[in-house]
């Protein structure tokens, strides 16, 4: 098969990490003859330094005629003292935008031999597997009116949530698609105790979820689900859930595995080529130094794989190669304390192309 695939790397370990995801997917199309053709534009703060804007008309046209998009990581230092509308993450919202990309979808794995560094017990994190899929384009965060009234003591400030029935309607549906592929459950999490737009999530879901009779669903409430999800999150599956609870929740649950250059996310649309990055930032405190860890960035190419492309057998054989250079001890030096030892981003890169 013949994909397109833009990549993005952005700033910071940006450029250091989408290489590896690079190299592994032209081995990938190798193994499985597959041409991947990458076609490289420019977003964030290296957009900023090249053309004075955060996201290009041509990184967008270049992004809109992929098949799937890769994505570094945007920000740092060098840009956070421009205006708030000319930042590096600019770019990032406006291409999640252009995009349409409302679903978000952040898996949780725990890799056996990387459980020690999780701040949860063993026997409460073992065989941890979930996937949070959030609403990204409505809710609060996006609501209108969003201001200030008044003055001094007289003061206000408003923020508006609003959810369409076809907003809700259709991340809900990817929510019970993703559980009946998995071949598990379903958690909706709302407040439908307080809020008026969680009553009709609520509504929503129930029907919906007459479409999909063998997956099993319940609701859960917000406030609950924070506490689940630190207490017994071996009881998730897929968990769907508006923009803010779901910002909030997903932070949450990366944490749970205690390894942030591990997590990986996807950002899909309906019909047009979805985003692909790791949770993690540009981390500029090691850039340049060829030690960052690519496995979040190859675990984003495991969910292109998969979501994108329907390749299973070769997202299958990447995520196993990954867990096994785990198994056999490959750390970068952020999963280990024995520095000495430490593999750097090329090293690991190549362990993993072995593993394949
Ligand atoms: P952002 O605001 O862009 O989310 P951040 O400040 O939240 O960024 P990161 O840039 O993700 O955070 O970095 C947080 C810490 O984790 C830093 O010390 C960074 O070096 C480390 N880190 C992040 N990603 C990786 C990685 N892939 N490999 C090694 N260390 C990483
Ligand atoms: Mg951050």
């Amino acid at each position: 098969m013949k994909k397109n695939i833009a990549i993005l790397p952005g700033d910071g370990i940006g450029p250091e990490v989408c290489e590896a995801a690079t190299k592994v997917l032209s081995e990938i199309g190798k193994m499985y003859q597959h041409e991947f053709e990458f076609t490289f534009a420019d977003l964030g703060g290296a957009a900023i330094d090249k053309t004075g804007t955060p996201l290009p008309a041509e990184t967008l046209s270049v992004c809109k005629k992929s098949d799937a998009v890769l994505l570094g990581a945007v920000g740092g230092p060098k840009w956070d003292t421009l205006p708030g509308d000319q930042r590096p993450e600019k770019g990032l919202l406006g291409l999640r935008k252009e995009l349409d990309l409302f679903a978000n979808l952040r898996p949780v794995t725990i890799y056996d031999a990387l459980a020690e560094a999780s701040p949860l017990k063993d026997d409460v994190i073992q065989g941890v597997d979930l996937v949070i899929v959030r609403e990204l384009t409505g809710g609060l965060y996006f609501g209108e009116p969003r201001e200030r009234r008044g003055e001094g003591e007289e003061q206000l400030a408003v923020d508006t949530l609003v959810y369409s029935r076809k907003e809700i309607e259709r991340i809900v549906r990817k929510g019970f698609e993703f559980a009946e592929i998995r071949g598990g459950s379903l958690t909706s999490v709302d407040k439908a105790n307080v809020l008026e737009s969680s009553r009709l999530w609520r509504e929503v879901v129930d029907e919906v979820a007459k479409e999909y009779p063998d997956v099993k669903y319940s609701h859960m409430l917000v406030d609950n689900a924070a506490m689940q999800l630190v207490r017994n999150p071996r009881q998730f599956d897929v968990i769907v859930t508006e923009n803010m609870f779901g910002d909030i929740l997903s932070d949450e649950a990366s944490m749970i595995t205690g390894s942030l250059g591990m997590l990986p996310s996807a950002s899909l649309s309906q019909d047009g080529p979805g985003l692909f990055e790791p949770i993690h930032g540009s981390a500029p405190d090691i850039a340049g130094k060829g030690i960052a860890n690519p496995l979040a960035t190859l675990s984003s190419v495991v969910m292109m794989l998969t979501y994108a492309f329907e390749m299973k057998d070769e997202a299958n054989a990447l995520a196993e190669a990954i867990n096994d250079v785990l198994e056999a001890g490959h750390r970068t030096a952020d999963l280990t304390n024995d520095a000495s030892n430490a593999l750097s981003t090329e090293e690991m890169t190549n362990q993993v192309i072995d593993a394949l």
